[in-house]
């Protein structure tokens, strides 16, 4: 199956639906105007489809083994990640003090996008880098950065993020790995994690771990958690990996899909270790790299849907079955449905993505508290909408190669054997849905509402030229505004809670029409017009029982006592 990465898409979302002008028209971001991102994205999407889409069935036939406590990658994966890193994507939003482009995350966003849908267990190998470089970046102090930074962006040495132990997933504060202090600065790691994504591997000569330990004096929860840098090899005195570290990966995990990940169990038995931040502030520190990661989680769902789409399209035009225009079921009113179902969510959830990191890029560049609040308010929409669209696409692509979906050699079902864990790390996206409706609202629910202005100042706008559509809008706004209402006025947070997935769900149906329409009127006439047609009129609609569900309250989800749920 040949992959095209979808470098035009980006270029009309960036220039004509969210607004990635105001991000170059900043000081931090001038030198990196549209038509060099142009450039920039039609490089990287060369190498996704010439280098990466290739691997993406190596993965899955051939997964990574331990081989006498050796890992080992799937083949072609080492001639992958060296394409990743001498093209500099690993660096691309890093500082350029320490090797990297300095370029807006919502640039490097896009060019990660396109990598996991050319591959995305081969993607999540530098995406868990590119967290490490922004940790070490904020938190670690300066001799960290000298040696850590250019080597993790070079691609020489790789990163690894590591929270999970059997009795602490998503309540990370149940953690019990130790940390004790060796008296020369340095600290003595102990304790297994679990699900380490790329744990270990073939290429780099290097991998770093960053773990959250407890110190000796850490209160109980996630107040007593610090953060350490945990190498594979000790770098000696000229900074080269140097005697091996503490620590192994006992086994691999047997997984539903995204076989060419390793995902490891890690020992470390007094590890060498070195803090980064502050004592007890280890949770602070990880907040930055998992809201990186759960941007670019978000992204692998985008770009597993956009993989699942085009391999769903590809059949849909070969297949003949029954008589059509064409002859192929692509003419079948029903598979049209399911593809323009998937390319109209495909659109929205890029362009929420996008939106999100240019976000972050405004607040880096102005470091105005708006767009903090604007960039923090979208990430787990992003992340959740990202990944559940990335679910539901690949899901339809199985449907719309009929009984072949189900048969392996197709393909279609990788798309959604892969794409499936990424709803369940970095945050299983129920807990992104409470993050949005109790700490995303703690301010009464002040950015949500300056959200929904701007989405009703867009359709008031679209009136002249799109009435209908921009009246659908208008009202989902206006229904979503009624639920934020309500949702902020709860005084149990259980009741926001029950309807919190739901209520992520409906924002990000209505952002969806906001984009839609924003590129209607960018494309009068155009497919994109008829595309956010589609959108506004059968999709969007869903908004209204999602807000139902929303503003339902907890009574109901517990109404069945436990033995009632059994019988
Ligand atoms: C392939 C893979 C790769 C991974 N990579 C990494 C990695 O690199 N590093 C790392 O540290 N971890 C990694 N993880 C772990 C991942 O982040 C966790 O699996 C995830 O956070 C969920 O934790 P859990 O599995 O313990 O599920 P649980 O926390 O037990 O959750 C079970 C269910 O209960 C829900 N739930 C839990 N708590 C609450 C709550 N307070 N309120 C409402 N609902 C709740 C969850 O949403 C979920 O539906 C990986 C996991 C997998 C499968």
């Amino acid at each position: 199956m040949t992959f095209r990465a979808p470098v035009s898409e980006y270029e009309f979302l960036l220039n004509n639906v969210v607004g990635y002008g105001d991000v170059s028209a900043t000081d931090r971001f001038a030198e990196a105007p549209s038509d060099v991102v142009s450039a920039i994205l039609n490089e990287a999407g060369k190498m996704c489809d010439e280098v990466l889409a290739p691997l993406q069935r190596n993965g899955d036939l051939t997964p990574a083994y331990l081989e006498n406590g050796v890992l080992r990658t799937s083949p072609g994966f080492a001639d992958g990640f060296k394409a990743i890193s001498e093209g500099g994507w690993i660096g691309m939003s890093a500082p350029e003090e320490y090797g990297g482009m300095a370029l807006p995350l919502t640039v490097a966003t896009a060019v990660n996008e396109m990598m996991a849908g050319a591959c995305l267990s081969l993607q999540l190998a530098p995406l868990m880098s590119q967290g490490q470089i922004e940790a070490l970046e904020h938190h670690a102090s300066d001799a960290i950065k000298e040696l850590y930074l250019p080597k993790l962006i070079t691609g020489e040495w790789s990163g690894t993020m590591n929270l999970t132990e059997p009795q602490a997933g998503s309540d990370v504060g149940a953690l019990s790995s130790k940390a004790e202090p060796n008296g020369d600065g340095t600290y003595a790691v102990t304790g297994q994690k679990i699900f380490i994504s790329w744990g270990d591997n073939d290429f780099c000569e290097n991998v770093c771990h960053l773990v959250l330990a407890r110190l000796p004096d850490g209160v109980p929860g996630t107040k007593g958690i610090s953060l350490f840098l945990v190498p594979k090899f000790l770098p000696d005195a000229d900074g080269k990996p140097g005697k091996a570290n503490d620590l192994k990966v006992v086994s691999l995990e047997h997984k539903m899909g995204l076989h060419g990940s390793p995902t490891c169990v890690m020992q470390y038995d007094g590890a060498t270790g070195w803090l980064v931040g502050e004592e007890h502030g280890g949770m602070a520190a990880m907040f930055t790299m998992m809201n990186n990661a759960r941007l670019g989680v978000g992204g692998q769902g985008v770009g597993a849907g956009e993989g699942a789409y085009q391999h769903a399209l590809v059949y849909a035009l070969e297949r003949k079955q029954g008589k059509t225009a064409s002859g192929s079921i692509v003419d079948h009113a029903d598979v049209r449905r399911m593809l323009m179902e998937m390319k109209a969510d495909l659109f929205a959830s890029r362009a929420i993505l996008l939106a999100c990191a240019q976000a972050i890029d405004m607040q880096t560049a102005t470091g105005e508290k708006d767009w903090a609040a604007r960039a923090a308010f979208l990430t787990p929409i992003a992340k959740a909408f990202g990944t559940d669209t990335g679910i539901r696409i690949s899901e339809t692509g199985v449907q719309v190669h009929g009984g072949m979906g189900f048969i392996e050699e197709s393909g279609a079902a990788q798309y959604y054997r892969d794409v499936r864990v990424t709803a369940i790390y970095e945050g299983t996206n129920g807990i992104q849905s409470m993050d949005l409706v109790a700490r995303k609202m703690m301010d009464g629910g002040e950015t949500a509402f300056a959200l929904i202005d701007e989405i009703e100042e867009r359709a008031e706008r679209a009136r002249a030229t799109h009435p209908n559509m921009a009246e659908s809008v208008w009202q989902a706004c206006e229904s979503l505004r009624e639920a934020t209402e309500w949702l902020v006025a709860q005084e149990d947070i259980q009741d926001r809670f029950a309807g919190a997935v739901p209520y992520l769900r409906a924002f990000a149906r209505v952002l969806g029409g906001h984009y839609h329409l924003a590129a209607a009127m960018a494309d009068q006439g155009g497919p994109r017009e008829k595309l956010a047609r589609f959108y506004i009129t059968r999709m969007l609609p869903e908004h209204a029982s999602l807000l139902a569900h929303a503003q339902a309250g907890a009574g109901g989800t517990f109404a069945l006592s436990l033995d009632e749920l059994a019988g």
